[in-house]
């Protein structure tokens, strides 16, 4: 019953959506807890019997000493997910979810200059390196289930930008937009969206500016950008609504705003889905 509260207490905070799936083959009986955004940009959470192993869409998932395990929905997901569980005696369970899927803004912007649209050839080694550094730091610190005290909203001021909103600048389509943006003042608090360990700090990153990036545990992480300061250490635990950071316009920022970006084990997912209330 300890193992369902936990389970419990996360929802509230978190997830709106809920589905539990009762798979019943042969004589086996498996009840498999399975709760979060089943949409594009979501993330599920569930629980197993321990010693049972997850695949997702063919990929392995790693599972806490609880049971427990996270999975993240990206940009892209099909309209259905597989999972296949293989317990401990060895048998394999199959079962498919569906993902609904999202219609994303796209917006086209032409005569832009040339500089404008790809940085210039001279940053290419800066931008390479950069992207190593993050990436490492992403994966690092994935023990403990800190995202269990739930998300809130990093920064007070006006939602300006949208998980997965696509910019095609002169015909080229670049990166999709994978945070959420909040625009406020220069130097409005920034505040921890939920417990973690800070695993990156960096002062000016040639796209993000200002940067901090927190893991949640098991690899979940998010990243606040475009800071003006900073004021949390590499290393360092850090609770929900702590003020970690002031909001700022640095790196490639065409104003004073957040972005907030979140990402599991590669999948981007969208972070306004983990603290919007269930309707
Ligand atoms: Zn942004």
């Amino acid at each position: 019953m300890q193992k369902l509260r936990k389970l419990n207490s996360f929802k509230v905070s978190t997830f709106f959506l809920l589905t539990i799936i009762f798979i019943k083959i042969n004589n086996y009986a498996l009840c498999f807890d399975l709760k979060g955004n089943f949409i594009q940009g979501g993330l599920l959470v569930g629980k197993l019997s321990v010693g049972d192993a997850l695949y997702y869409n063919g990929k392995k998932i790693p599972i806490d000493e609880t049971g427990e395990f996270i999975i993240g929905i990206g940009r892209k997901h099909p309209n259905f997910g597989n999972i296949k569980i293989v317990t401990t005696e060895k048998k394999e369970i199959l079962k498919n979810i569906e993902i609904k899927q999202r219609k994303y803004n796209i917006q086209k912007i032409n005569n832009l200059k040339k500089s404008k649209v790809t940085p210039p050839a001279e940053f290419y080694d800066r931008i390479k390196l950069e992207n190593r550094r993050i990436k490492k730091a992403k994966a690092t610190n994935v023990e403990y289930s800190h995202y269990h005290a739930g998300f809130i909203m990093p920064a007070e001021g006006i939602l300006t930008g949208v998980y997965g909103s696509q910019r095609i600048l002169n015909g080229i389509p670049k990166r999709p937009h994978y945070g959420i943006d909040i625009a406020n003042k220069i130097g409005s608090p920034i505040l921890a969206p939920s417990d973690g360990i800070v695993v990156m700090v960096e002062k000016d990153l040639y796209f993000s500016g200002g940067t901090i990036i927190i893991s949640h545990g098991r690899g979940l992480t998010s990243s606040l950008l475009h800071l003006k300061k900073i004021l949390v250490e590499p290393g360092s635990f850090i609770k929900k609504g702590e003020l970690i950071g002031l909001m700022g316009d640095t790196g490639r920022a065409t104003g004073s705003h957040l972005d907030w970006r979140m990402e599991l084990r590669g999948v981007r997912i969208d972070p306004y889905l983990l603290i919007k209330k269930k309707e």
